[in-house]
């Protein structure tokens, strides 16, 4: 480790780099004076900078190679040691440099006697945009101290040419340290809506012109409060509420409280202020070397380990910059919120007051945040490779949860036309809201039910503002999904109680925890399975382990109590998993009455139609069940044999397509004999050309999420079912492939409004 005198040694070299930087003077002779000192104080025969303008990493000045080369020797991207550099962003360091095999010999430089070589990425935002590279004739290793301080200098070399230090150099106006120009991210939409705002970074940056700290003691008063302030956070979280929805679970928590008290961690923070830096801008050097080596490492273990490091470097920047644990305060109210990955438990923090939008550059495990955005209603696009190298906090950005799209720093004629389209939505938005008080009935008088399909507490209020009539499907998985722990029987009640409060009179089906398959709990090591989907999953565990669905039903029966219950299980397969899993709910319900529990006024169970075989086995439902409801997402994945959640082959089949439609009029035909009421609850139910020729098919409750509930009521309402019925028994029996364009040709020949 480095001691005191090194330090020393770096605060001497910081200090000297902010007299050049705040010298007047040409920025040639600046950067020209830098490497001379960087060379000096380092003891190095040649220290070089390159810049990287379009494709080439351009050398812009040197002590010790040939002065001739400066602006003459240009390296291709990825090529030579300082291609290396800047590809993988990390340092390199090589005793015998020519005889390395990226080595790219430029006899112009006249680099010929140099053998180390020690070369650091020029990072900002990152963003690398050049390569600082020191060189000795001697064959040696640098020390950690040499690279650390090669680093430190790199860092501070960033700042200058993005604060637009150098500005007048020529050429440098094409370095791209700072991204300005508008850019197109394409990647996927995973919560609808439209938002313009200011970008917020979730992993925030050392703000410009704070690198180098004016009073070492005071920064290091900054980071020990900053530090404070993390540990006291983690250490709420983890003896705090049990009950908190947080989607960190308790072991990763435990690990960052280890990590954060770790005290290898802070001494390498206070080194680095000590040696002069701000705060803020030695953390972020840490995480640099955190996200280095994250990315150069294969160990899944050391992978996990590195990534709660970075996750506790945010925090601390984070802290330091005064929106500590994500609380909102400094947040501007338009916020776009950049993040590599996120949390369901980070998202709820933020809130949905000033939180506009949110965009992710992974986002492959945001299945649970993406509920939380769905039910906060912020749109929310991922998988945007690239995108914290692109945005700046402060940026403008457009982001379409409609199309998968983030625009960054937009001309204005494009922010105009996503204004247009965003008034267009909310004319819209207003049309649905008028109709939310008028039942749904076809123009020939027949009523068709709508229901809402939920899944969290926030979900409830959309009853009242999209004007459904009840809760069609709520997916009791998702309090377990973005829960820190397993939630045990009281929060489970009050869940649902609440829920049947907020939904009043208006009925409530809750479905019981349908995990497995892609529905994964961070908390429960799951074993890997080969096909997950058909898998143990759903009312199969809970059969083969009845334990946690025995304490989910005693929750309902309790919640429900003096109420009407309705309950049904997920992916039950054949008649005999039915009878097995109503049978628990009758075990349940003796429970509770010998121990003297109010029991719920009346209890109706149902089942799930998802799975094909028990499609098939309606009419043996009769008098067994109390209602069914189809989940066309399982059903058709099965149906079409097509992973519902594998984008190649999810949109190959359509559900709009003879065979399954017929499917679909056999199941509602033998649930009409075995006189069970029936609904559709899966997605395609909230979409409208759907929704008619299901309502064509003779269904009668149909249940969607919340924006989908205006959109069915407007086209029931111009609907005539008896016409419907007749062209789509007539393209069904004609037709073996897709009906969709015919559909909608017949609906806008009818004016029937999709
Ligand atoms: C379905 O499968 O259609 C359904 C509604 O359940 P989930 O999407 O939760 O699997
Ligand atoms: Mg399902």
């Amino acid at each position: 480790m480095a001691g005191p005198a090194n330090i020393g040694g770096s605060r001497i070299l910081l200090r000297k780099l902010r007299e050049i930087m705040e010298a007047g003077g040409e920025a040639q002779q600046r950067l020209d004076r830098l490497v001379g000192m960087v060379a000096s104080t380092m003891v190095a025969d040649v220290c070089s900078i390159y810049l990287t303008r379009g494709v080439f990493h351009e050398l812009f000045a040197t002590q010790g190679l040939d002065p001739a080369a400066v602006h003459r020797t240009r390296l291709k991207d990825g090529e030579g040691l300082v291609g290396l550099v800047a590809e993988t962003a990390q340092p390199l360091n090589i005793a015998d440099a020519p005889h390395h095999e990226r080595f790219a010999y430029r006899p112009e430089t006249g680099e010929d006697p140099y053998s180390s070589f020690l070369g650091v990425p020029i990072v900002r935002s990152e963003r690398t945009f050049g390569v600082l590279v020191v060189q000795n004739r001697v064959a040696r290793l640098y020390g950690e101290d040499e690279v650390e301080a090669l680093q430190t200098i790199a860092m501070v070399l960033a700042e200058m040419v993005a604060s637009g230090a150098f500005g007048d150099l020529s050429g440098l106006s094409d370095v791209e340290a700072r991204a300005s120009r508008p850019e197109l991210l394409v990647g996927r939409a995973f919560s609808d809506g439209l938002a313009i705002g200011t970008a917020v970074l979730h992993e925030p940056h050392a703000p410009l012109g704070r690198v180098i700290a004016d009073d070492p003691v005071k920064e290091e008063t900054r980071l020990d409060a900053a530090l404070a302030k993390v540990r006291q956070a983690l250490n709420a979280m983890i003896d705090g509420d049990p009950g908190r929805i947080s989607g960190v679970s308790r072991d990763v928590l435990e690990t960052f409280r280890m990590l954060a008290s770790d005290p290898s961690w802070e001494t390498k923070l206070k080194h680095g202020v000590r040696a002069g830096l701000s705060a803020d801008a030695a953390v972020e050097r840490i995480r640099g070397e955190h996200r280095a080596k994250f990315n150069s490492t294969r160990d899944p273990y050391l992978r996990e380990r590195l990534h709660d490091l970075e996750d506790l470097d945010n925090r601390l920047l984070r802290a330091l910059a005064g929106v500590d644990g994500a609380a909102a305060q400094h947040m501007p109210d338009d916020a776009i919120l950049i993040a590599r990955e996120l949390g369901p438990a980070e998202l709820l923090d933020y809130g949905a007051e000033r939180l506009k939008g949110v965009a992710l550059e992974e986002g492959a495990n945001t299945a649970h945040a993406v509920i939380v955005a769905r039910a906060l209603g912020v749109p929310m696009v991922g998988m945007l490779p690239g995108l914290l190298s692109r945005v700046e906090a402060g940026d403008r950005v457009v982001l379409d949860g409609e199309r998968g799209e983030l625009r960054l720093r937009p001309e204005p004629q494009i922010v105009s036309t996503y204004l247009q389209r965003q008034s267009l939505r909310s004319a819209r938005a207003a049309e649905f809201a008028r109709l939310k008080d008028t039942p749904a009935v076809t123009r020939d008088g027949e009523r068709v039910t709508l229901l809402l399909n939920a899944g969290l507490a926030l979900d409830v209020h959309h009853l009242d503002e999209a004007g459904a009539e009840g809760i069609g499907l709520f997916r009791t998985e998702f309090q377990f999904m973005v829960s820190e722990t397993l939630p045990r029987l009281e929060s489970q009640t009050l869940l649902y109680r609440d829920v049947l409060e907020t939904a009043g009179d208006r009925p409530v089906t809750f479905r019981t925890l349908d995990l497995g398959g892609d529905k994964v709990l961070p908390y429960v090591a799951a074993e890997r399975e080969e096909n997950p989907a058909l898998g143990w999953r759903a009312v199969r565990i809970g059969l083969d382990r009845p334990a946690l669905l025995r304490y989910q039903l005693r929750a309902l029966i309790n919640a429900a109590a003096g109420r009407r219950l309705r309950v049904m299980f997920p992916l039950v397969t054949t008649v005999a998993e039915f009878d097995a899993a109503r049978a628990l709910v009758d075990r349940e319900l003796e429970w509770g009455a010998k121990h003297g529990r109010p029991a719920p006024g009346q209890v109706e169970v149902g089942v799930m139609v998802e799975a094909p075989a028990l499609a098939w086995s309606i009419p043996d439902l009769k008098g067994r069940a109390d209602f069914l409801s189809i989940g066309t997402n399982d059903l058709m994945q099965y149906f079409f044999a097509a992973d519902r959640g594998n984008q190649r082959v999810s949109e190959r089949y359509d559900i709009l397509s003879a065979p399954a439609l017929r499917f679909l009029r056999r199941i509602r035909q033998d649930a009409e004999a075995a006189e069970l009421q029936i609904s559709i609850c899966g997605e395609a139910a909230g979409r409208p050309l759907e929704a008619m020729a299901f309502t064509a098919l003779g269904y009668r409750r149909l249940s969607m999420p919340a924006s989908g509930v205006g959109p069915v009521k407007r086209l029931i309402l111009s609907l005539e079912a008896r016409q419907a019925a007749e062209a789509v028994d007539a393209l069904i029996d004609n037709n073996a492939g897709s009906i969709r364009a015919e559909l909608t040709a017949f609906a806008k020949q009818r004016s029937y409004a999709l």
